[in-house]
């Protein structure tokens, strides 16, 4: 591991002031840099900021940055008014890296594509303009949906597909004030620069993500299909909600995981539902719709099916619930 210097935040204010790579449950940059895929000249700790704090009002969930995937999964407002978020963070690693690892990190989660943590091969990402082992090698857990020529790595966050599908939004502070977006607009596609992944300035530190509750995050479920049925990345899931008003659907969501470079919104499935009654057949409709575009490579082409299936399983267990 490569030298770097420590540095302990007391505030918010005193972390972007010190700039560099911000470090809070350390589950993904410790790993990192330790295999010298990333380096850091300053990595400044901000795991005792008072970021921790969960709320919630009529209309919306407040996830402070730093509380623990674990804390919110059990926190009771999330458990009633919006089950999905805490079953897509359940089915995400282990319970102990659950324990420490943050909100903020886990929407900064880093791809588990093999290739960018071994340095003995090509990778854009990790080294922009090397290449791409990925291309012809191993793709079993690689992206059918938002590739380029340059990078095919899956996004890895299971609540991260969640919280798309719920129109979540993302506060920062920065060295230019404090701001709030769409988590649509965090995760970028890899386009020409598989190197860049998050929209986020220079410094730029997440404090709060902010949830709209209601019927749609009532209804909301998460299902994931994986190798293992504990502590596996997922080889297709899909977050879907849906909103019922006199036996049809009002409004719908769907969000893919494990099959795109971002977790992937299927705007056109979801109006295909919207006037109709739920119903089996529908559904499986819709899950076609949301896997039009998808470009397997190599071995991963069974995950269109997989894919599929988890949307139409999605829709079915949200419409139940709702
Ligand atoms: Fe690197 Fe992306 Fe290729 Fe994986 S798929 S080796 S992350 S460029």
């Amino acid at each position: 591991m490569k030298l770097f210097t420590y540095q302990r935040a007391a505030d918010a204010a005193g972390a972007i002031a010190a700039g560099g790579t911000y470090l809070a449950g350390g589950t993904t940059l410790l790993d990192l840099l330790k295999l010298e895929v990333l380096s850091a000249d300053r990595v400044v700790d901000i795991a005792r900021l008072d970021m921790k704090t969960i709320s919630a009002d009529e209309r919306e969930l407040r996830l402070g940055a730093l509380a623990s995937n674990s804390a919110v999964a059990r926190h009771p407002e999330v458990q009633q008014r919006c089950p999905g978020l805490a079953q897509a963070i359940l089915s995400g690693a282990s319970p102990q890296i659950r324990n420490v690892a943050s909100i903020g990190g886990n929407l900064l989660q880093r791809t588990r594509c093999a290739y960018y943590r071994d340095l003995a091969t090509r990778c854009n990402k990790r080294a922009p303009g090397s290449g791409c082992d990925a291309m012809h090698g191993w793709t079993r857990m690689h992206a059918l949906l938002g590739t380029s020529d340059k990078c095919i790595a899956a996004h890895p966050s299971d609540m991260c597909v969640m919280l798309a599908a719920l129109d979540a939004r993302v506060c920062t502070e920065g060295p230019r004030g404090p701001r709030e977006f769409p988590i649509g607009e965090l995760h970028l596609l890899p386009g020409e620069h598989p190197e860049r992944e998050f929209s986020l300035a220079l410094n730029e530190l997440i404090t709060q993500v902010r949830v709209p509750l209601g019927p749609l995050a009532r209804s909301a479920r998460y299902v994931k299909c994986r190798d293992r049925q504990s502590y596996a990345f997922a080889l297709a899931s899909c977050a879907a909600a849906l909103e019922l008003r006199g036996g049809r659907i009002a409004a719908a969501r769907i969000a893919l995981g494990g099959v795109a470079t971002r977790p992937w919104r299927a705007p056109a499935a979801e109006q295909s539902l919207v006037g109709f009654a739920p119903d089996q057949e529908l559904f499986r409709k819709a899950a076609a719709i949301a896997l039009l575009g998808a470009q397997p490579r190599g071995g991963n082409a069974f995950k269109i099916e997989l894919a599929k299936r988890c949307v139409s399983r999605a829709l079915l267990t949200s419409a139940e619930a709702a």
